[in-house]
């Protein structure tokens, strides 16, 4: 059996890796690339394999950095089927489509401004596409095994990073080798995840490293957004929360009602303005028996929430006068409905921007935590005065410490480890800790490393 990092290898976008023997090919995840431009152009690069050769595709979960090149794949010649969870499909079904609608609304926009190099700007896909990719998943449970091509049978278990997010177990029956593939993995202590399930058994742990250089230290991320929120509101100003729609909002919702009837913030209305991240709050209520919130504490969510659906209702609230808290997708404000946001609320010094995850190279998140005076937004620049926070605490990755913790509660004994999906020296940080704690020989790949496992 062989392996390929066909991308997440030196960034943590573009998941994708290729298992192959003689006969057959699956893909793992299949993720479009996020960030600075060099990383966004490898999206319009011809895919490294002919897609008609691949037979299968598995996800580890929905997040656009593991799913998003599906539609382009099915787009140029993939024939075969697209596996997940029960959950991640439900997502996908929300997700794909508006990543299209996202695509064909830059090339649009793209054309208008005349900033491309080509007189008639092509999205990477539309949103027909990605319906159209649709009709290819299928989903499977947790734990139950299925061979998407014959001779590589695959599992799934539960990875606590999202609704529906797994780690990938593929055996080939040939050479009886399982690699274990971890996809993002979740926290060990999340508010509304339960903790990765141990593994018990991989020949070779395709791993990621997010947070492989960094801990998201002690400080009590309840307390922190409780500190803003209110102080924010004192000066009668506006909290934004740029969240991603799937995950991090469903869990800042929740924190923030929790905050609210504890009396320990003010009580104020709270904005979810992300069709997309409403739809997927239905389907995590949906899904309770997966996560630690139970059936009314999701009712919770949606009885103090407003949903913000329309285009009118998003423009009336820029408007607002008085103290609020909206949560806006996408988390680092590289699209959505909250760019028009921070247009109205960086200038001014009374509101606050709280980011609540991993903010990747080269996105205005990245450039607002990292202090930016100004950042770019619709071709303009917009002066930052608004509060900037970054509340690591609440990202949805576990940090080294935790995942290092995670591997330590199975029986795991590795021949290799390879390392992926984080920035270079992340990944080779964690490739340090993971030898260190546990003598296993780990390495990270170069992007198109083929090895033989
Ligand atoms: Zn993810």
């Amino acid at each position: 059996m062989k392996l390929r990092f066909l991308g997440g290898a030196g960034t943590v976008t573009g998941s994708r890796y290729l298992l192959s023997d003689e006969k057959h090919r699956v893909l793992i995840d299949c993720g479009m690339y996020q960030g600075v431009r060099t990383l966004r152009r490898r999206n319009w690069a011809p895919f490294p394999v002919d897609p008609a050769t691949v037979e299968a595709v598995v996800l580890t979960h929905a997040h656009i950095d593991h799913s998003g090149y599906l539609p382009a794949l099915v787009k140029n010649g993939f024939k075969g089927k697209i596996y997940c969870t029960k959950a991640t499909h439900e997502l996908c079904k929300v997700l794909l489509p508006d990543a299209g609608y996202l695509q064909e609304e830059d090339a649009k926009y793209a054309h208008r401004k005349k900033f491309s190099r080509h007189e008639n700007p092509e999205p990477l896909f539309t949103e027909k596409d990605a319906r159209e990719s649709l009709k290819h998943f299928e989903s499977r449970h947790f734990h139950e095994a299925f061979e998407p091509v014959p001779g590589f049978e695959v599992k799934f278990t539960p990875a606590g990073h999202i609704l529906g997010s797994a780690c990938v177990h593929v055996t080939h029956k040939g050479s009886a080798r399982t690699v274990v593939f971890s996809g993002d993995v979740g926290r060990q202590n999340d508010l509304i995840m339960r903790p990765p399930e141990p593994l018990h058994h991989a020949d070779v742990l395709v791993c990621e490293s997010t947070y492989g250089d960094r801990t998201h230290g002690e400080s009590d991320p309840e307390t922190e957004l409780a500190d803003v929120i209110t102080r924010t509101a004192g000066r009668g100003g506006i909290v934004l929360v740029p969240a991603f729609a799937v995950g991090r909002a469903q869990m800042l919702l929740y924190v923030v009602h929790k905050l609210m009837g504890e009396g320990r913030i003010p009580r104020l209305p709270v904005y979810l303005n992300s069709p997309m991240a409403i739809k997927a709050t239905e389907i995590f209520c949906r899904h309770h028996k997966e996560h630690r919130l139970n059936a009314a504490q999701c009712e919770l969510i949606d009885d103090k929430t407003q949903f913000v659906r329309t285009v009118e209702e998003s423009i009336e609230l820029d408007a607002a006068r008085y103290p609020c808290i909206i949560v806006s997708a996408s988390g680092m404000a590289s699209g959505g409905r909250v760019l028009h946001h921070l247009k109205t609320l960086l200038p001014n010094p009374r509101n606050s921007v709280v980011f609540a995850g991993f903010q990747a190279p080269g996105t205005r998140g990245d450039a607002l935590v990292k202090g930016a005076d100004s950042v770019k937004i619709h071709g303009e620049y917009w002066p930052v005065k608004a509060e900037i926070h970054n509340l690591d605490s609440m990202s949805a990755h576990g940090d080294y410490q935790e995942i290092l913790e995670w591997l330590s509660q199975g029986e795991l004994q590795p021949r290799q480890v390879y390392i992926t999906h984080g920035e270079p020296v992340a990944s080779d940080t964690m490739r340090k800790h993971i030898h260190e704690k546990f003598g296993w020989p780990a390495d990270v790949p170069d992007l198109f490393e083929e090895v033989t496992l």
